[in-house]
């Protein structure tokens, strides 16, 4: 029998071209699927007439195992797949289906071999026992018939749209009482001023906000003076988590304030916000120094309250120290990010600095106005640098004394 189905090997394998090889290749494998398939019938028929009268074997399994020289783990899978594919018949001779016609014909033909059959095996039965026959036999010619010319991938693929319409409530989750996200985070107000920040976070949670944090955590590459970032991970990860409160508060379509909703009221003396000396009143929570207020005042980071010298609220609206949308889009384009020597920072991530503190009585405008992260604009408010406008009305840096007794003004380069 071999030899009428068996393809003919060439001469000289070796002499083969590469359509010849491709073509054996084929051939070979389908005389494998087919002579796979053809075992599987027999290997049936034994399993039907009983291989313990046949042979005196307790199982089939047991009886291939020996014959094929296989471990039992081995066997089972020749003997299960046969049983499933080819029909066989109960003791009293009435016939049983078989579990996977269709694949079992697509076997048979060659067409598909032992990986598509487990995975179109392991498939269908995950169908739930109260779908139709009708509609299981259906999903079945559908699988069967795409593994005729298709990967793993596709048959994959469909096996899970076919189980969702089939099961569209999908299984029942193994445990009655699947875990509930767990999120809490508690922030608390110290007396000096600072603030402890706790949480604690379910898996999927905590991966999301260290994703977040990794990104604007990172160091700041070594600027064009050679400075690297000193500071600690701790302190990488508090700039971090800043800069991405800052993000989630801006609302850029927000008309008149800069992007930045104002969710925090400073109240605050117009003497204290013009000088930086003395406190503010932070949203009734407690005091800030007024250096702190004139930095959140200055892009409205928070929205001030203005006292005049008898205490009473000033008509700060008309300081008009809002940077429009139109003036924000007019920044980034001109700016292009933090504008601070060196700084790498997108315009998404930055401040519009007032060079002239609006409280001072310096415009919101463009010529007054410029880009700078939150590290920087801190650094400004706080430090020695110093940021005026140049005459080509670009932005220009002063460095402290300690870092060039010259103070020669620079720019940032990078971008
Ligand atoms: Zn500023
Ligand atoms: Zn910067």
């Amino acid at each position: 029998m071999s030899e009428t189905i068996l393809p003919e090997l060439p001469q000289e394998l070796w002499r083969a071209g590469k359509l010849e090889l491709a073509h054996g290749v084929q051939q070979f494998l389908q005389v494998m699927r087919v002579a796979s398939a053809g075992l599987g019938q027999y290997l049936a028929e034994i399993e039907s007439r009983g291989v313990k009268d046949l042979y005196g074997y307790g199982t089939t399994i047991s009886w291939f195992a020996d014959i094929a020289g296989l471990s039992m783990g081995e066997a089972r899978p020749y003997v299960n797949r046969a049983i499933d594919l080819n029909p066989t018949r109960a003791l009293d001779g009435t016939e049983i289906p078989p579990f996977a016609p269709a694949t079992g014909a697509a076997a048979a033909e060659g067409a598909i071999g032992a990986e598509r059959i487990k995975q179109i095996l392991e498939i269908l039965r995950q169908i739930p026992a109260e779908v139709s026959v009708e509609d299981r036999e259906h999903a079945e010619a559908k699988l069967a018939g795409l593994a005729r010319d298709a990967g793993p991938r596709q048959v994959s693929d469909l096996g899970e749209q076919v189980l969702g319409w089939l099961d569209p409530d999908g299984k029942e989750p193994k445990d009655p009482e699947p875990a509930q996200p767990r999120r809490e985070l508690t922030l608390q107000r110290r007396k000096d001023g600072y603030w402890n920040l706790k949480g604690l976070l379910d898996d999927e949670a905590g991966a999301r906000t260290a994703a977040a944090l990794e990104a604007y955590a990172k160091p700041r590459p070594v600027d064009e003076f050679g400075q690297a970032d000193l500071r600690t991970k701790a302190e990488r990860q508090g700039d971090a988590w800043v800069d991405l409160v800052d993000l989630a508060i801006a609302c850029p379509d927000q008309p008149g304030t800069n992007g930045y909703r104002t969710l925090v009221h400073v109240t605050i003396g117009l003497e204290e916000l013009k000088t930086g000396l003395g406190t503010a009143c932070l949203d009734f929570v407690g005091t800030m120094t007024a250096r702190e207020a004139r930095l959140a005042a200055c892009d409205c980071l928070m929205l001030p309250v203005v006292l005049n010298a008898a205490g009473e609220p000033l008509d700060v609206g008309r300081l008009r120290r809002f940077v429009t949308p139109g003036q924000r889009r007019a920044l980034n384009i001109r700016d292009r990010g933090c504008t601070f020597p060196g700084c790498h920072r997108r315009p998404k991530n930055c401040h519009a600095h007032h060079i002239h503190h609006w409280a001072d009585g310096g415009p919101t405008d463009l010529r007054n106005l410029t880009l700078l992260c939150s590290f920087h604009h801190r650094l400004i408010h706080h430090g020695d640098w110093q940021v005026r406008m140049a005459a080509d009305g670009l932005p220009e840096f002063i460095p402290p004394q300690y870092l060039d007794p010259l103070q020669r003004t620079r720019r940032n380069t990078l971008i």
